[in-house]
């Protein structure tokens, strides 16, 4: 090496130790937080902002114990929701509330499955796995739809309200008293 690459180097490697000092904690927390999955990362972005992490951890800790879960579905915008109201209604898609009814209007919804080593939505999926997910998911603060009973069971449904219920939600939303036109200040 002569004495201007070693030159040029040092220069290089003094930018990068500057870089990460300076944003150290914005690179620790891209690197500690993030999940397995890009659509679910995507889909815990859509999430309000108060249950993000709680998501990340729940898919992190599920990890840990050998399941891939993949979040398929976060927040919805009332316009979404009521097309997918409009397809149950006439018979061709699953159940579905109608518009401002459902949390994932909100951003306090999520719907996960596992995706790897065995498939949530295959007919042979065992119960127990549905169940050791659920229970992650309580430990760190979901409500976990697996446990209501007959047709509203709803085992792939997580969800964190802080109390509230829609028409709480729906006023708040409707009062202005938002994050990003979009979460409800909860
Ligand atoms: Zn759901």
């Amino acid at each position: 090496m002569t004495r201007k690459q070693i030159v040029i180097l040092s220069v290089i490697i003094a930018v990068f130790a500057i870089v990460y000092f300076l944003q150290r904690k914005r690179i620790n927390k891209w690197v500690l937080t993030r999940v397995w999955d890009i659509q679910t990362e995507r889909n815990i972005k859509s999430l309000h902002p108060k249950i993000r992490n709680m998501a990340k951890e729940f898919v992190n800790r599920a990890e840990k114990e050998g399941m891939k879960v993949r979040i398929h579905s976060g927040y919805r915008s009332f316009a979404e929701q009521e097309k997918l109201r409009q397809k149950y209604l006439a018979g061709e898609g699953g159940k579905a509330l109608a518009a401002g009814h459902s949390f994932h209007n909100y951003g306090m919804a999520a719907d996960f499955v596992e995706v790897s080593p065995q498939y949530g939505f295959n007919k042979t999926y065992p119960k127990s796995r549905w169940y050791k997910l659920g229970e992650i998911a309580e430990k760190v603060g979901f409500k976990w739809g697996g446990r209501w009973t007959g047709k509203n069971r709803d085992y792939p449904h997580i969800e964190k309200t802080f109390g509230k219920d829609y028409k709480q939600l729906l006023a708040l939303k409707e009062e202005g008293k938002t994050i990003k036109d979009v979460y409800p200040r909860v």
